[in-house]
């Protein structure tokens, strides 16, 4: 089977998403391909939640100030809408979620390809000339002039032979991977008069090599569901994420320590007595893997000095937030108050490469600078930024490399961008 369009883009987060949306909007032809059956990515197949804060409070006026793209907050007004839940920005329930963004592609022109895993490029002097996926095990080649890599793990980057980063710079650590769960039958009214209970008996247990999970504490999350509470607090380290064998031992411990929580709240804290462990995610999450290496790479510098660059496309200024990737831990850098930090154009185009480019966690930056742009809206944001390129693109004839800058930025102002 072989199929063409005018741009591909490969992973349905919220980096593909919008990518696939914002192209759409603007004339282009989409196809959108997905691994799973579902858009969302970490949020539908890793139960990520809640969106982490993605506005500043103007000092001067104390006015919220978005820094995530309209696409972003129209994706979340027509989740408020269904859901009745108008005014509150973080949290989603991500069946719902997946419902919002399969209507939107869909109602934008997006054509959707789910169940289809991307496992070759064939690339001939800087163009990728087609792609070849598996799904229902067919081999599907796919033609396109433009790609969006919006895989997190840039798999299509990689498989193009772009020049790839991964982890830290110094041993190639990631930050760790989490699988999340859920536990549904707990006494609400209990545990919340309990909570504070939690961390110091945990830590006493961590001691007593009761607990063998290295995070520092247990990271809960309330839940749209009555006496459902959503756990972020599985912690897997020193382990490649792309590697699948090692991808594979992470599953297999984080499950143990989803049973060892479970066990140590059921059988220690008031309230958890009925618990039940409800779901654990399809797949184990995993905050940082491949980084392409772009044509910028963007630093700790360049967000604690609040970087400013010509060809900026994106604003983020979510804390510099690291889980230790060796063990117990976790650092923060926070902005202030009306502080954020510009990303270019530059980050989203690997070395080499004139017709792809590349959204969401895996942009061109280093461990540290991944650290805060990783977060979902934003993830969003860079995807509308490579969306509205392709279509510039599209529009002057030329490839990514010669986007017009100019014409970029005035039509992601236009869309709400703080650039
Ligand atoms: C445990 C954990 C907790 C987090 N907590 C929060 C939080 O509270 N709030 C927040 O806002 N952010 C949080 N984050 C960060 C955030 O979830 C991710 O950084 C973000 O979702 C990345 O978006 P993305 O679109 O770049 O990639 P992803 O969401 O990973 O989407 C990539 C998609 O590409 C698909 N794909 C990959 N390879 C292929 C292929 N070869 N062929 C076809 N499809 C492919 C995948 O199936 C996936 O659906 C957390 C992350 C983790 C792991």
């Amino acid at each position: 089977m072989k199929k063409r369009y005018e741009l591909i883009v490969v992973g349905g987060g919220f980096a593909g998403v919008s990518a696939a949306i914002s192209a759409a909007r603007n004339g282009v032809d989409v196809l959108l391909i997905e691994r799973y059956n579902c858009l969302g990515g970490a949020a539908a197949n890793a139960l990520v939640m809640p969106f982490m804060e993605y506005w500043t409070k103007l000092p001067e006026t104390g006015e919220r100030k978005y820094l995530c793209g309209n696409l972003f907050l129209e994706i979340v007004r027509a989740h408020q809408e269904i859901c009745a839940t108008k005014g509150r920005e973080h949290e989603f329930d991500e069946e719902i979620m997946k419902l919002v963004l399969n209507r939107i592609a869909l109602k934008n022109g997006v054509k959707l390809l789910f169940n289809t895993t991307v496992f070759e490029s064939n690339v001939v002097e800087g163009n990728i000339v087609s792609i070849k996926a598996l799904g229902k095990s067919q081999v599907i080649e796919l033609f396109a002039d433009y790609y969006i890599d919006a895989t997190g793990d840039a798999e299509l980057s990689m498989l193009s032979g772009c020049p790839y980063t991964i982890g830290r710079e110094k041993d190639n650590l990631c930050q760790p991977m989490t699988l999340c769960f859920r536990l549904s039958g707990v006494d609400m009214e209990k545990f919340r008069i309990n909570r504070n209970k939690i961390n110091s008996l945990y830590t006493e247990f961590q001691k007593k090599g009761l607990i063998k999970n290295p995070r520092e504490n247990v990271l809960i999350f309330s839940n749209f569901n009555d006496g459902v509470l959503h756990f972020n607090s599985t912690r897997i380290v020193k382990h490649n994420p792309t590697d699948p064998f090692a991808v594979t031992d992470a599953e297999i411990e984080a499950r143990e320590q989803v049973f060892e929580l479970y066990q140590f709240l059921k059988k220690n804290i008031e309230g958890f007595e009925h618990a039940r462990v409800l779901s654990t995610a399809l797949q184990i999450g995993i905050r940082e893997s491949r980084k392409i290496e772009g044509e910028y790479t963007l630093t700790e510098e360049d967000l604690k000095s609040l970087a400013r660059f010509d060809d900026a496309v994106a604003t983020a200024n979510y804390d510099i937030d690291i889980h230790s990737p060796s063990g117990s831990g976790t650092s923060h850098y926070y902005f202030g108050d009306g502080q954020w930090y510009e990303i270019p154009y530059r980050c989203l185009l690997p070395k080499n490469m004139d017709n792809l480019l590349v959204a969401g966690r895996c942009i061109s930056s280093t461990h540290e600078a991944q650290a805060s742009y990783r977060i979902m809206p934003f993830c969003a944001e860079l995807g509308q930024a490579a969306g509205m390129a392709v279509a510039v693109a599209k529009k002057n004839k030329t490839n990514m490399r010669d986007v017009d800058i100019a014409q970029l930025q005035k039509l992601l102002r236009s869309e709400g961008f703080s650039i």
